[in-house]
């Protein structure tokens, strides 16, 4: 007989995914039913409503595209986009790459305003860019870079790309369920994210939010869009109007979704924000007395992702080997002009409990005095400890 790989039960601290509820696991076990059930159609209307809830939004387009994070990027930007359409799309981070890339794959226009990674978009460079373009259909942000740890402020970009009439699109993949979002609120048009990062459920499904301005700009498209699965309108039918049949619905995803976005609401919002707050505030106290300092600058540290600066000397390959070899710990490393150079440390969702905190530190105090780091042992969790604490 062959021998299969067991998959381990791993401790999941880096960019996603994360770890997810039993409710969650279990709910995946739920049976089956026909994607035009009436039963299963009021889970997903269930589903949809804790989904606008979470986003802070009425808007009556939500709904969760089949696909992991990138599905919902692909989705929103072939949707929104024609060929010869101008966006300006803030590139500070590997995602925000990302979404040139694909806008320009799109046949759109694309202008990127670029930051250093690490560091935020300023507002001033993006307006610039909007005023000098001319008619821009939008305005294309990540809110939480997860490349860089860097959490974007985002009300003064929908202002800009309103008053130039412009569009407002938001990445929300690492934000949604751990950092402050509000989407009417702060004006976004078009919100994406991922069920892997803060919302605690396995990857599998993309949701999205559109303002009925969107919707609106959606309808009057000239041409089809060129992706058939990702087609909104024709989601939409099925979602939340006609119930018409356009592809199988991931149905033990969508329970998931619905499990994990209840217990989202049971926490509820502020609760859950406060968590990654003090969890992160407390890894970064530990991590500092261990030497390392995070990539951004303060004020724009994201909480559900901790971009530390790898001390230096030190192989982060190899401690991050040991780290999930040993301590069945997962943590990320950097990417582009940030490789080798910063560890990427999640605490998303379920994975961002104090607990976890303190496990990663203890390990990583013997893995860098393993490394020749000299390290008073008990110290950094000592530091956490008191931010735990309230102190
Ligand atoms: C993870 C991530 C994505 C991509 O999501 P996948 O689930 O990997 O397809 C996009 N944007 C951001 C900000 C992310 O963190």
């Amino acid at each position: 007989m062959q021998q299969f790989t067991e998959p381990r039960e791993r401790l999941l601290l880096g960019p996603g995914p994360s770890n997810v509820s039993p409710r969650v696991i279990r709910a995946m076990t739920l049976p089956l039913m026909g994607y035009l059930d009436p039963t299963f159609l009021k889970v997903m209307d269930e589903m949809t409503e804790l989904l606008r809830q979470v986003f802070r939004t009425s808007n009556e387009f939500t709904l969760a595209v089949s696909g992991t994070g990138t599905s919902g990027m692909e989705a929103a930007l072939v949707n929104m986009l024609e060929p010869g359409d101008t966006a300006v799309v803030g590139t500070h981070g590997l995602f925000g790459q990302r979404i040139a890339d694909i806008a320009s794959r799109c046949g759109a226009n694309v202008i990127t305003v670029s930051a250093e990674w690490g560091k935020t978009l300023d507002p001033m460079e993006i307006e610039k860019a909007l005023k000098d373009a001319g008619q821009v259909k939008l305005l294309a942000v990540v809110h939480v870079e997860t490349s860089t740890g860097v959490v974007q402020p985002l009300a003064p970009l929908a202002e800009i790309a309103h008053n130039n009439n412009a569009l407002f699109l938001v990445d929300a993949v690492t934000s949604l369920g751990g950092v402050d979002l509000r989407v009417d609120e702060w004006g976004v048009d078009i919100c994406y994210s991922a069920t892997q990062k803060c919302v605690g459920s396995p990857p599998g499904l993309s949701p999205i939010t559109l303002s009925p301005r969107a919707v609106e700009v959606l309808r009057q498209r000239q041409t089809p869009v060129q992706s058939f699965y990702l087609d909104l309108l024709q989601l939409e039918r099925y979602w939340l109007t006609d119930r018409a049949y356009h592809h199988t619905a991931s149905m033990s995803m969508i329970y998931a979704l619905r499990e994990a976005l209840m217990i989202v609401m049971e926490e509820g919002l502020e609760a859950r924000y406060e968590r990654h707050q003090r969890n992160a505030d407390a890894l970064k106290a530990g991590l500092a007395t261990l030497g390392m300092q995070p990539l951004a600058a303060k004020g724009s540290q994201a909480n559900p992702l901790t971009a530390a600066l790898v001390p230096d000397g030190i192989d982060e390959a190899r401690v991050r080997r040991s780290l999930l070899g040993e301590y069945g710990i997962e943590i990320g490393g950097g990417f582009g002009p940030l490789a080798g150079k910063i560890w990427r440390i999640g605490l998303m969702g379920e994975s961002s409990q104090s607990s976890h905190v303190l496990t990663l530190l203890h390990a990583l105090e013997v893995l860098l005095a393993r490394e020749g780091l000299e390290i008073a042992s008990g110290s950094s969790i000592a530091a956490a400890h008191q931010v735990l604490a309230g102190g």
